[in-house]
């Protein structure tokens, strides 16, 4: 079964605002086995809407819409699809006394524009949106189903589950698309496929042939796996069986095979040995401790991070020695292994990571360009510090040093010391 998205909304088609809703929406419909066939991103104009609604259902049974259901004037999707529809718009007077008691539950009264908001296309199933005022609506005609859906995404993602689960699942057929997603780091996208290539390029002549795509960011790469299978069981059997292949050709450079983040998995490997970890930050800013309670429940194993920038900082707050940074300058292998060794002693943590290095523009030299980062990692199995010249901007900087300081306490935690 095939789909199609239209995402309504001018701000959409400005440089400021994005279209994530339908990578949401696709994901979604991925999984339930309907594949997109299109999307539009298109302004809030009725009559280009309802031209648009149109075409796109003469070409697919199921249009997913997002965005303009909220009481502004340019709020048109409602409109727009009832014109596309040949269907009347009704005011439905329980949708607007739950619109009123919303605003009254926060000592408001309801603005004359919410009036517009309970109007529903004739015939359409209301879907009820708990964390706003806008409802979803769901129509049939002719066999086909267009589901008007809210924008903002914590008001559309529950909805739209809801509405494919609920209302649609008697109408979709019980075939599913089956993912898994590899996710290997500090590697790069050529040294990757040259391992993994060999092995997937034989799954795309199997029945059913599995599709391998590779996603590469910096200091990460995904090989992402999908198949259409007749039954749920069979399909996560094949790409076990598959990843697992995989796995035995790419090795310790593979994270996850289950979803997780690379802070999820240091964050597990941590919690399974009740092991602390603190961090000295020089040019990343603090942002390996962030990305480090990006994860719910980090204080199980994070009790503290220092960014120490300047050489004092080092010194005072690390307990790096003075002499050491004369030697070697801020930027060296000496400073980062003290930084590590030094930060886990003052935190009293397990494990202790430093890192310093120079994210430009300005700073470099030749000996020592920008991007040159070292990390340091120091854990009771030993201690490791590695040197990395990365490319690109500052962010692009910081953000590779980050990632490749988690990586490496993750590979130091998963060789060096197996958990109890
Ligand atoms: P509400 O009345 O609750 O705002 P709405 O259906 O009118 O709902 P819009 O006004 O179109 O929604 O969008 C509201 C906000 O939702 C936008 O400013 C934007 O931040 C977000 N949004 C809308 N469409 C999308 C989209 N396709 N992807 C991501 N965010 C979106």
């Amino acid at each position: 079964m095939q789909a199609a998205i239209i995402a309504v909304g001018s701000e959409l088609l400005t440089a400021f605002r994005t279209d994530s809703n339908s990578l949401f929406i696709t994901s979604a419909l991925n999984e339930r086995g309907i594949t997109v066939a299109f999307k539009i991103i298109i302004g809030d104009r009725r009559d280009d809407l309802a031209r648009t609604v149109r075409g796109a259902l003469e070409r697919v049974p199921l249009l997913v819409l997002t965005g303009g259901l909220g009481p502004t004037d340019d709020d048109i999707t409602r409109e727009g699809v009832a014109d596309a529809l040949g269907l009347p718009l009704e005011e439905d007077e329980g949708i607007l006394q739950g619109i009123r008691a919303r605003f009254r539950a926060r000592g408001m009264s309801m603005p004359g524009t919410n009036a517009r908001q309970p109007q529903v296309i004739h015939g359409a199933v209301v879907l009820h949106n708990p964390n706003g005022t806008a409802p979803g609506q769901l129509v049939a005609r002719d066999g086909r189903h267009v589901l008007l859906l809210p924008g903002p995404p914590r008001e559309m993602r529950p909805m739209l589950l809801e509405a494919l689960d609920k209302h649609l699942a008697t109408v979709v057929p019980g075939i599913g698309v089956q993912r898994k997603v590899l996710k290997t780091a500090m590697k790069s996208e050529s040294y990757i496929e040259q391992q993994a290539q060999p092995v997937y390029s034989r799954w795309a002549a199997m029945t059913p042939p599995i599709e391998t795509t590779v996603l590469a960011a910096p200091g990460q790469v995904e090989l992402h796996l999908s198949m259409t299978s007749a039954s749920k069981e069979e399909g996560e059997r094949i790409l076990d069986d598959a990843a697992a292949e995989l796995v035995s050709v790419l090795g310790d450079d593979v994270f996850s095979d289950d979803g997780r983040s690379l802070e999820q998995v240091v964050g597990d490997l941590l919690r399974s040995r009740g092991w602390k970890i603190g961090t000295a930050e020089s040019c990343t800013g603090g942002l390996l401790t962030s990305r480090l309670t990006d994860v719910p429940g980090s204080s199980d194993y994070l009790d503290a991070g220092v960014v120490s920038y300047a050489n004092w900082a080092k010194t005072a707050l690390v307990g790096v020695d003075d002499a050491t940074i004369a030697a070697n300058g801020a930027v060296s292998e000496p400073v980062a292994r003290a930084m590590a060794s030094g930060v886990r002693k003052r935190l009293g943590a397990d494990v202790g990571v430093g890192i310093t290095g120079i994210a430009g523009p300005a700073g470099g030299s030749d000996s020592k360009p920008v991007g040159t980062v070292f990390v340091g990692v120091s854990f009771p199995g030993g201690e490791v510090v590695k040197k990395y010249r990365f490319l690109g901007g500052r962010d692009l900087v910081k953000g590779q040093a980050a990632q490749a300081a988690l990586d490496m306490v993750r590979r130091a935690l998963q060789a060096g010391t197996p958990a109890p």
